[in-house]
């Protein structure tokens, strides 16, 4: 067998160079240009970068017999993922390597806060003595509210104990079987503001986590209280921040990241009470050691046949099994996106049945592993794909369940999806022909296009629920394009799937909710 080649493009450290010398001849290059690169690429079977090389889709259409792009770090903004998909080459990082590095910053940071130590570093080197000013703190006994506890939260947890903290945290998505191997306790978000001494966000920037720290949360924040962001910038209203720092509302804030980094005039900078660092969380040598090793084994496992973990993109299907599983897969992904923005606190079980002609299909994994896709995506980090979504989902004590079923009536096949959360159950089932379509909600048929937004709501089968509904959509101008109702019987439950023109806003969801007989409400965006 030919010996593999792989091409060192950008600086890693040495151990990882090491472990890939075992297995292949190994070229170090971390001065290459774009332009040599594409040159040279055609000899290696793999590729190692951190973020200055590019590998763009110039270079891969260039790269004959490459497999593997390695990134020993975890953003993988430098690497063109979709080209490299298209031509069945993997992508992998090392998505664990920082997470210790970022929780000893931020305890770092925290214990910077508590002990006034950055603002008295300073006086000192100024040439005062203010032993007064700056009474500091302990953080033994005092509570800890961690909003986030995937990989870094989890670190913070384990170290803040140490200190004596008490721990709350919040994070919609984790088990209750994750939460008790942390020894943590879960509480709600309005919680966990108003009991915390010290906040620390390790949270991705999603939609969701946008400025979603802002004054109504700095309102509900105990005026001793410290609140550290070492995720991304722009989770933390950085204007709200300022008032709350400068007018006392809370005691201090420390801020890794920043909605634009560097953050050129920012009040923030002006402020005592206020820690900052460029963008370091992850900036250490054991770190950098530690995503080296960790794609080097990667790589490793690879070439000797075995199947890596953190592959961040799909290696193409061969053509005969994706036609046959082409129309469902954006049936797939519409009922995931369905099932995540109705899911209602920790997800803990999630089964998949398909029914009818496409029991039959080869590989209806690859189905599963799309819906779980759309799913988890929202809410993690790291990119969530058909090559991983299994493994992520287990790690995070998803139970994932697969079954067949050949009885189905009225349709060739469909695919129903049951998913239990901590807070509610939700099962619907969907048919991909000619158009995919949703035609259960809960055991409720309807039968509605999995396009634009639509409202629904539960609600008592009594007469006029339906128009005060309706008649709240009218008072915040919110057309209804159509209307689908389903009971199971007369007086009973029954839902409602309205598909509407705009966008419905949470508070008018809120307002829905509040309506008489309505059980429950909530809007969804395909
Ligand atoms: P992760 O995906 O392992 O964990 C994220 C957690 O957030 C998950 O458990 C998820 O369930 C939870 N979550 C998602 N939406 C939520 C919400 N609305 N409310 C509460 N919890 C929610 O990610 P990680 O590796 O722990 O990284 C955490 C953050 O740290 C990310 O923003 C990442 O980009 C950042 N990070 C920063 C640095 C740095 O240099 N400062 C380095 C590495 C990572």
């Amino acid at each position: 067998m030919d010996e593999k080649k792989v091409l060192i493009a950008d600086q890693i450290n040495e151990k990882g160079i090491d472990e890939l010398r075992e297995v292949a001849e190994v070229t170090v290059q971390t001065d290459i240009t774009n332009e040599e690169l594409i040159t040279v690429i055609g000899d290696f079977d793999a590729i190692v970068v951190r973020s200055r090389t590019k590998v763009t889709r110039e270079v891969i259409e260039a790269a004959g017999q490459l497999k593997i792009i390695a990134r020993a770090g975890v953003g993988v903004d430098n690497v063109d993922v979709v080209a490299a998909t298209e031509r069945g080459v993997m992508v992998i990082n090392a998505p664990e390597s920082t997470s210790v590095t970022v929780a000893e910053h931020t305890m770092g940071i925290i214990l910077s806060l508590a002990r006034k130590i950055s603002i008295a570093d300073k006086s000192v080197k100024e040439g005062r003595w203010e032993k007064s000013k700056f009474m500091g703190m302990e953080l033994n006994g005092k509570t800890l509210g961690i909003i986030g506890m995937g990989r870094i939260g989890s670190q913070v947890v384990i170290r803040s104990k140490a200190f004596g903290m008490d721990i709350i945290v919040h994070d919609p998505y984790i088990t209750a079987e994750v939460a008790s191997k942390l020894g943590v306790r879960v509480v709600d978000r309005n919680t966990l503001l108003k009991n915390a001494d010290v906040i620390t966000i390790h949270v991705p920037l999603t939609p969701e986590t946008k400025h979603s720290i802002a004054k109504p949360e700095f309102d509900l924040m105990k005026e001793n209280a410290f609140i550290v962001n070492c995720a991304r910038g722009g989770i933390i209203n950085e204007d709200d921040l300022y008032q709350a720092l400068s007018e006392g509302n809370i005691s201090g804030a420390g801020l890794d990241v920043f909605e634009e980094e560097p953050p050129k005039g920012s009040l923030l900078l002006e402020l005592d009470n206020l820690v900052a660092t460029p963008h370091i969380g992850a900036s250490t040598k054991e770190a950098q050691r530690d995503a080296a090793i960790i794609v080097a084994k990667e790589i490793k496992t690879v070439f000797e046949g075995g199947s890596p973990k953190n592959v961040i993109n799909m290696p193409v299907l061969d053509p005969e099994t994706f036609q046959i599983m082409k129309p469902y897969f954006q049936l797939m992904e519409k009922l995931g996106k369905f099932l995540i923005q109705t899911a209602k606190g920790n997800i803990n079980e999630i089964d998949v049945t398909y029914c009818g002609e496409l029991a039959e299909f080869p590989k209806l994994d690859i189905l599963t592993r799309m819906i779980l896709q759309e799913i988890l995506n929202p809410i993690l980090t790291e990119p969530v794909n058909l090559v991983n979504a299994l493994a992520v989902a287990e790690n995070r004590g998803i139970v994932v369940v697969e079954g067949k079923r050949c009885d189905v009536k009225g349709y060739d096949s469909l695919v129903r999806v049951e998913m239990r959360s901590e807070d509610n159950e939700i099962s619907i089932e969907g048919i991909s022909v000619p158009e995919p379509r949703i035609i259960v909600v809960n055991g409720y048929k309807v039968d509605v296009e999995t396009e634009g937004t639509m409202l629904i709501s539960t609600y008592k089968d009594i007469p006029g629920i339906i128009g005060a509904i309706g008649t709240k959509l009218g008072e915040h101008g919110i057309n209804i394009a159509k209307m689908q109702v389903g009971r199971k019987e007369m007086g009973g439950e029954a839902v409602m799937v309205l598909k509407v023109d705009q966008d419905v806003p949470e508070s008018v969801v809120e307002e829905i909710k509040k309506l008489e007989d309505v059980n429950d409400t909530v809007a969804v965006n395909l």
